[in-house]
């Protein structure tokens, strides 16, 4: 790409505008350019929230990627221009946004992806060091799916005691509720199937939920069954709350935890989620 040339911005195909029109050694490409500021575990992750708009994107790309291989053309690029240096590696957000990830494991020989970090420093200049980094496909491949770990988050506003199934009455002190839970298979179905108000409860989860204000759902996907040992690393953070709730199948004392401060306004809640959300590679 060091010899490529801009000859147009914002140039429209079709129903898809494209940021540039490149020109190297003669051939025609498009080039798109997405910035990205999320950053976690030392890795830079793309996108912060769900962008049909950028899978619509990358999967128009992989066509015209199609017609390049097949005249022996350049194929189009994607550049995730990374605004930090402190990175080693380039992956999609899977967590937040699987279509988009599941797409970008899909044009990978059709479009090329080109990952650069680049520093600011104090003053808001750019630094010199420029510096590609890797993806890790294989990983991406293993564990870009719609399996792994959840947590529930949950304000009870008002102190509460209500039966919970076969635990009975619990008291809920007013605070926030953290529940662990998984699905190995269908995740998106299961937290959406949380999200939503139900009249049959099935799960300790439901009688809680239902009493919820303020639930949302932040899911940890993984090939792996990680619910026992993220709920593990959470009891360190958090009040074990209710025994049983939530762990009639595992030895785990709980998968409900409590705190009266909003758990997500915490520095160590962050480092715990990014612990289990992006893994270091090595080893
Ligand atoms: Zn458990």
């Amino acid at each position: 790409m060091a010899s490529a040339q801009v000859l147009r911005a914002e140039v429209p195909y079709g129903r898809s505008r494209f940021d540039f029109l490149m020109e190297e050694e003669g051939k025609e490409f498009f080039l798109e350019v997405k910035s990205v500021t999320l950053f976690g575990n030392r890795a830079a992750l793309f996108p912060d929230a769900v962008t049909e708009r950028g899978r619509h994107h990358i999967l128009k790309l992989a066509e015209l990627g199609d017609e390049a291989i097949k005249q022996g053309l350049p194929r189009p690029v994607v550049l995730f221009l990374i605004h930090s240096s402190r990175v080693d590696r380039f992956l999609p957000d899977y967590h937040t946004d699987l279509e988009f990830s599941r797409a970008f494991l899909e044009v990978r020989d059709r479009v090329r992806i080109i990952p650069v970090s680049v520093g600011w420093t104090r003053t808001l200049e750019l630094t010199e060091k420029v510096e590609e980094l890797p993806v890790p496909w294989e990983f991406l491949s293993r564990e870009v799916s719609d399996s792994g770990a959840y947590l529930v988050l949950m304000k009870v506003e008002h102190e509460e005691l209500f039966d919970v199934g076969r635990l009975g009455p619990v008291a809920f002190p007013a605070g926030w509720y953290i529940y662990v839970g998984s699905a190995m298979k269908n995740l998106t179905a299961r937290i959406n199937r949380h999200l939503r108000k139900r009249k049959k409860f099935h799960w300790h989860i439901d009688y809680l939920r239902n009493q919820a204000a303020k639930v949302s759902v932040l899911p940890i996907r993984s090939s792996k069954r990680a619910e026992c040992s993220v709920a593990r690393a959470l009891s360190d953070l958090l009040a074990p709350h209710a025994a049983g709730f939530g762990s009639s199948d595992c030895d785990c004392a709980t998968h409900l935890f409590f705190s009266p401060e909003k758990p997500t306004n915490s520095r160590a809640f962050h480092d715990f989620l990014e612990r289990f959300r992006m893994p270091l590679l090595d080893g």
